[in-house]
């Protein structure tokens, strides 16, 4: 029986996520953004958390651990144990665990945070990626480096394209308004950017997205593409430099 994933927003625009295994009962969260929203979407299903997964540091990631995590096994980046809630497994980049029997594979994803960590469920088809990958959009570098992130993110695309990227937060509005000042001749942005539009005015979430909809479509994956490059003015540049730049002009726009 496959993995149930279920989406739980949290706070403005937070998501975290539940991973469901009904056939040992076992399920995982990723991500505590607050207790309320999760303790509740988990008492309407009759779920009792076995794991909670930390993707990075910061409180709107982590602000419900605390209030959520009894008799669960809470589990994070060993690397940044001190600034998360105690681990009770931790963990590093090329680990594995399991959700009932089913592999996550630890992958470290830093740029947002420096040991912010993504966790690929193969038999979830889902890599849950917080503030790395984004819909139509990457973290803000708040303590990495461009070559950091382009690193992580070149690691995450290279999972199969049917992989449902779990990100942290609903910015993609944002993000589309921003991607199509890069590349504003994009057919599938456009598309995106209006069925974006469409699913916030009917208060429906647009995470998860998938690797193939961000390979389209997202500017910060496609630093490398010669159409990317010439877009603004940077052909024959370093992939790392056209990222860095694209990247620049987000953190102004
Ligand atoms: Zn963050
Ligand atoms: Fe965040």
């Amino acid at each position: 029986m496959p993995l149930e994933i279920v989406t739980v927003p949290c706070l403005s625009d937070n998501y975290a996520f539940l991973v469901h295994d009904a056939a040992s009962g076992a399920t995982a969260l990723v991500d505590a953004p607050e207790a309320a929203p999760i303790q509740a979407e988990l008492d309407r299903r009759g779920w009792r958390l076995s794991q909670i997964l930390i993707t990075h540091h910061h409180g709107d990631h982590i602000a419900g651990i605390d209030a959520l995590r009894s008799g669960a096994t809470v589990i994070g980046n060993a690397a940044d144990a001190a600034r998360l809630p105690p681990l009770d497994h931790a963990v590093g980049d090329g680990d594995s665990f399991d959700v009932a029997g089913h592999a996550v594979h630890v992958m470290d994803v830093s740029g947002h945070t420096i040991g912010h960590l993504a966790f690929h469920i193969p038999d979830a088809g889902a890599v849950f990626t917080a503030d790395s990958l984004m819909a139509l959009g990457c973290g803000r570098l708040f303590e990495g480096s461009a070559t950091q992130m382009w690193a992580s993110l070149s690691k995450l695309a290279a999972l199969p394209d049917d992989t449902l990227v779990c990100s942290g937060h609903e910015y993609t509005a944002a993000n589309a308004r921003f991607a199509l000042t890069i590349e504003p001749g994009n057919p599938d942005l456009q598309a995106r950017a209006k069925a974006t539009e469409a699913a916030n005015a009917a208060g429906r979430p647009t995470v998860p997205s998938t690797l193939a909809d961000e390979k389209a479509t997202n500017p910060f994956l496609r630093a490398a593409l010669p159409e990317v490059k010439a877009a603004i003015d940077m052909t024959g540049a370093a992939d790392v430099d056209v990222f860095a730049e694209i990247r620049r002009r987000k953190d102004t726009f």
